[in-house]
């Protein structure tokens, strides 16, 4: 058994939260480590182009990511990739002990889980190589690059139903596709969605194949209905899937508050009923899932944490939060 190694505070995923808490750890002076099972960037390696990050008109993903890293590792933070964390656990004398699949353990009082979410893929073929290429799960970032066009939504729920009227305020004609005769979101949101005259839904259907032009751009979908086995060609530059979204949270031993969803709850500081682990990002249960909501939500849960330490060093009780009465989305 190889000894602990340790720190103040270890930060799991190094998506835009993880390296932003790093980044903020690092003014403040902490030991931090983020460990990154892959490469840093996270979602923004999946990502073509950002329009939405203030102060960048238009930026690619992976170009965001290398500015978010450098940016960090200037203030000192200290990036492990390849270290696939595979529990964390909380000790009885209070420290966190987290475990990769290489069998370090790496030991502190404080544990800032950024470690994001994984949308549901289809597993279908075309999906995964045309990604960024018309096929998107993330409706508020990638819409306003179909302006005037023909698209297709894929799913049957809340966030399908809502993404399609949402889509229809730049495509000129969007295609709900759903496996089945009836959709499982709530009546408000379908009410909104067969009212919306560019909208038609294609039931009992599922996406078999997504096919690109020469250039490697989405153009075509080939649709099976799933009753009768018709087969048959839909056009469409563009197809965005919402047939689920999962939190990384398997890695957590022991019961954090989590909502319906299974997206950690904190409080205002960004902590979770686990006193010591905080949550930022995309698997933090709240409104929207933006790099922006990430960002902010490190910049709390990294100052937090350098006041949970100070009150743990001075041996006062650790500071009540402020405002929100519990833990809440
Ligand atoms: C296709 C797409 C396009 C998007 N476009 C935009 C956009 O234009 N503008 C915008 O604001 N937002 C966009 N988003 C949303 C945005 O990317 C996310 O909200 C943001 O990346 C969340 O950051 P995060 O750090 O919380 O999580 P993530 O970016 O998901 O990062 C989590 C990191 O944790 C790592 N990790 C997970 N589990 C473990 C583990 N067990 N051990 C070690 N590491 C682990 C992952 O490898 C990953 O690097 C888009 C999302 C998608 C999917």
């Amino acid at each position: 058994m190889k000894d602990a190694l340790r720190y103040d505070v270890v930060i799991i995923g190094a998506g835009p939260a993880g390296m932003c808490a790093a980044l903020y750890a690092g003014r403040s002076m902490l030991k931090a480590v983020v460990l990154e099972r892959g490469f840093p960037g996270g979602e923004l390696l999946n990502t073509e182009l950002v329009e939405d990050y203030p102060g960048f008109e238009s930026i690619l993903g992976h170009e965001l990511a290398e500015k978010f890293q450098a940016h960090a590792v200037k203030f000192g933070a200290d990036f492990r990739n390849g270290m696939h964390v595979t529990s964390v656990r909380k000790r009885d004398d209070g420290q966190f002990d987290t475990q990769t699949s290489e069998g370090d353990v790496y030991r502190s009082p404080a544990v800032i889980i950024t470690a994001g979410g994984t949308p549901v893929k289809l597993g279908i073929p075309g999906e995964l190589e045309f990604a960024g290429k018309g096929v998107s799960y993330c409706a508020i970032c990638d819409g306003a690059f179909f302006k005037k066009q023909t698209i297709a939504v894929v799913g049957g729920g809340d966030a399908a139903t809502e993404e399609a009227d949402f889509l229809t305020r730049y495509a000129d004609k969007v295609y709900l596709i759903h496996r089945r005769d009836s959709l499982r979101s709530s009546k408000i949101l379908q009410k909104r969605l067969f009212e919306n005259s560019k909208i038609e839904v294609i039931w009992d259907t599922v996406v078999d194949r997504i096919e690109a032009d020469d250039q490697g751009l989405v153009h075509r979908l080939k649709l099976r209905n799933v009753r009768s086995s018709e087969e048959k060609d839909l056009s469409a530059t563009g197809i965005f899937i919402f047939v689920g979204f999962r939190p990384n949270t398997g890695i957590i031993t022991g019961h954090a508050a989590h909502d319906e969803m299974g997206y950690l709850l904190t409080d205002a500081n960004m902590e979770t009923s686990i006193p010591g682990l905080f949550a930022a990002g995309d698997v933090r249960s709240q409104l929207t899932r933006q790099v922006t909501t990430a960002v902010g939500d490190a910049t709390t849960a990294a100052i937090a944490v350098e006041k949970y330490l100070k009150a743990l060093a001075d041996g006062e009780k650790v500071p009540e939060i402020i405002g929100t009465g519990g833990y809440s989305a």
